[in-house]
């Protein structure tokens, strides 16, 4: 048996091979374009995990390639983080967007059922509830977008669930992410976006190793806590062993099943700077500056479906997540 990671150099990718070689005995084929990683990360999942990972660079917009891996692999499942995920360019190139997130998925979807690999676990995300009218977040609760990523994702759910509905031989799990932070704890692999970093935890590490003077905090006048903006940040080994917990569950129901990875707290920006600067015992300069458009007051998620089918819930606290974030900065840049 094999499993296709699609996008499994990337962040979560990448921290869901390292849990997928502790628990299964499957062969683990990573495609990835490495639009947004790099080939390092493949001998770093060497280094981890002690495994040989076979690695293929390529497109999942090529119908083609991907036909030759299902013939010479024998995909049985695919765990598919592969995409975009850039909110702010995805305003800027739609199209980009929808090209690769959307008839990216159609390839590999095609290709799938061609084969008839029918076990799909799909990177969905918290955007698409959109601005939450109940909190915390249900499953159930409405579902709304407001740019190009999150409508590319509200649509492949979309498809997934059609295909579902049209044949029930398949087995689909949509993992919808809250806000992932943190790093393995080996140090070896992370997150370390170049340019300047839209998402906060990335950004507070720029600051940290000063390659940035100061964080910008968008907006105190939220009804919150403190007035800054609250999220759900979910260390990414837990998020990571949440598609384990996933991937199981698909291979022994036919089912379809939409699920929250969060930890179901919610944290305040001024929480989650003032905790860094704890654990890590580094200043973090901070000025508060106006709204970001778009942003939300509030966003965390109802965790009782992920803990009633899946049997899974996050275990790391705020403080590891900050410990390990600045840990894997610490291995690789400083
Ligand atoms: P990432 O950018 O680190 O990883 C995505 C990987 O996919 C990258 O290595 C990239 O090179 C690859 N890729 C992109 N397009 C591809 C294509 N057409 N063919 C082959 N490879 C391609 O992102 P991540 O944070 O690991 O996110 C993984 C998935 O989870 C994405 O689908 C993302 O939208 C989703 N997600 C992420 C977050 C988050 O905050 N990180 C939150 C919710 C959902
Ligand atoms: N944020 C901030 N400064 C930054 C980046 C983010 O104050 O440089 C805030 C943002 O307004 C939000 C929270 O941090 O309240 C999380 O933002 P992120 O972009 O990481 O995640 P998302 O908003 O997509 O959930």
């Amino acid at each position: 048996m094999s499993i296709l990671i699609t996008g499994g150099t990337g962040y979560i990718g990448s921290h869901t091979v390292v849990e997928l070689s502790k628990s299964i005995s499957d062969k683990i084929i990573i495609l990835d374009n490495l639009f947004n990683s790099d080939f390092s990360v493949i001998e770093k999942l060497q280094t981890i995990t002690k495994k040989n990972i076979i690695f293929l660079k390529s497109d999942i917009c090529d119908t083609n390639f991907l036909k030759h891996i299902f013939t010479k692999y024998k995909i049985t499942s695919v765990i598919h983080f592969a995409g975009l995920k850039a909110v702010g360019e995805s305003v800027e190139k739609p199209l980009l967007y929808y090209n690769n997130n959307i008839v990216g998925t159609i390839s590999l979807l095609n290709v799938m059922k061609e084969f008839n690999c029918k076990k799909i676990v799909f990177s969905s995300s918290a955007t698409v509830y959109g601005n939450p009218e109940h909190l915390p977040i249900k499953e159930t609760a409405k579902l709304s977008t407001t740019n190009p990523y999150g409508y590319s994702k509200l649509i492949i759910e979309n498809i997934l669930t059609d295909i579902y509905n049209s044949d029930p031989s398949w087995s689909i799990a949509i993992l919808r992410y809250f806000n992932p932070i943190g790093a393995d704890k080996s140090g070896i692999i992370g997150e370390n976006p170049s340019g300047i970093p839209n998402n906060l935890m990335p950004y507070i590490i720029k600051v940290a190793t000063k390659q940035l003077d100061s964080l910008n905090i968008f907006g105190n006048n939220y009804d919150t806590i403190d007035g800054t903006g609250v999220r759900d940040y979910i260390h990414v080994s837990d998020l990571a062993d949440g598609h384990i917990k996933a991937l199981d569950y698909i291979n022994n129901n036919n089912e379809i099943i939409k699920i929250n990875l969060g930890t179901g707290k919610g944290y305040s920006v001024l929480q989650l700077v003032k905790t860094f600067i704890k654990v890590n015992n580094i200043n973090i300069p901070y000025n508060i500056v106006d709204r970001r458009p778009g942003d939300i007051a509030s966003c965390y998620a109802n965790t009782e479906l992920a803990k009633k089918v899946l049997n899974w819930e996050s275990k790391k606290s705020l403080q590891d997540m900050c410990l390990d974030s600045y840990n894997f900065i610490k291995y690789n840049i400083v």
